[in-house]
């Protein structure tokens, strides 16, 4: 196993490798510090204007960035969640399956948040990295994933070397980020070259889930989602950010009615049976999104 510090990059001058020295990371290359914060390595270029950005945004809702993400034991989508893991560590089994490998080199969890998703998804690598753009999350995830390397990053200058991750997992982060489609080249750029990217988000563009937004205007006005993807036009960006599509799986259906949805699917037997209705006869009106895709080779 390689020093995880080996595929990160210094955030100021993107080119040298980061090495250990007390309390902070320098730069083999240009010498530049960057900070520790609270024992999390913060590889942004400029710090101070990252936590501004998080304020600013905060003060739509205070409550964004804070909250705890509840685990799948103790959400009340815990039955959906299930099913999205069930999929996700199929698609991961098939993976190692094809390359012959019990783990990857490497496996990120590209906005990690609380960490929630890296403690089933590090048994697939022999070495797991999570990062978000969020210190509180981050302290969380670390504290849930003391095996992995967590550092804070910002998605559209990221502190990585080209081709490091094996395997990236970049679950419900995309619908947030105004330039996705450079937000999904960074991606590209990530992915070794036969690498893995599996995508989650909702399929909030589809007709059922507009319906349940005009239901209910508040709820349209406080999302922090900036895109409503459907599979064509979450696809379409994909593939124009260099990626080749695999598998695209529609996951998840409810009623169109955000409180209703949440109150009745805790019961495993209403989750169930939407899954069981829904995928028979609404195929395309499910709530969830996963693709799965690899860099387009540059032959
Ligand atoms: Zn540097």
């Amino acid at each position: 196993m390689i020093d995880p510090l080996q595929r990160l990059r210094c955030p100021h001058c993107r080119e040298g490798k980061l090495v250990p020295v007390e309390g902070a990371l320098r730069c083999l290359t240009c010498a530049k510090i960057s900070a520790l914060e609270n024992g999390i390595a913060a590889l942004v270029a400029d710090f101070g204007a990252h936590a501004t950005e998080l304020e600013r945004a905060r003060t739509i809702n205070p409550l964004w960035y804070v909250e705890e993400q509840l685990p799948e034991a103790t959400s009340p989508w815990r039955h959906h969640l299930k099913k999205r893991r069930l999929y996700v560590e199929k698609l991961l089994g098939n993976e190692l399956k094809r390359r012959g490998t019990a783990k990857v080199p490497a496996l990120l969890d590209l906005g990690c948040g609380d960490g929630n998703n890296l403690k089933w998804l590090s048994v697939y690598a022999e070495t797991s990295y999570g990062c978000d753009y969020n210190l509180v999350r981050l302290a969380r995830a670390r504290a849930q994933n003391p095996q992995a390397t967590i550092f804070l990053a910002d998605i559209l200058d990221f502190p990585a070397f080209d081709g490091s991750f094996d395997i990236i997992f970049f679950n419900h982060v995309i619908e947030h980020i105004r330039d996705d489609v450079r937000a999904l080249q960074t991606v590209k750029r990530l992915l070794a070259p036969d690498g893995l990217l599996v995508l989650g988000t909702p399929n909030e563009g589809a007709g059922w889930w507009q319906f349940a937004y005009r239901r209910d205007p508040r709820s349209m006005e406080t999302t922090d989602h900036v895109h409503f993807y459907t599979a064509e036009t979450l696809t379409a960006r994909m593939r124009a950010a260099g990626l080749v599509i695999e598998e695209v799986h529609h996951m998840g259906w409810g009623p169109p009615d955000w409180k209703l949805d949440g109150r009745i699917r805790k019961y495993k037997l209403v989750d169930d049976a939407f899954e069981w209705i829904g995928r028979a006869l609404l195929p395309r009106q499910a709530s969830s999104l996963y693709v799965a895709a690899r860099p387009a080779s540059v032959a």
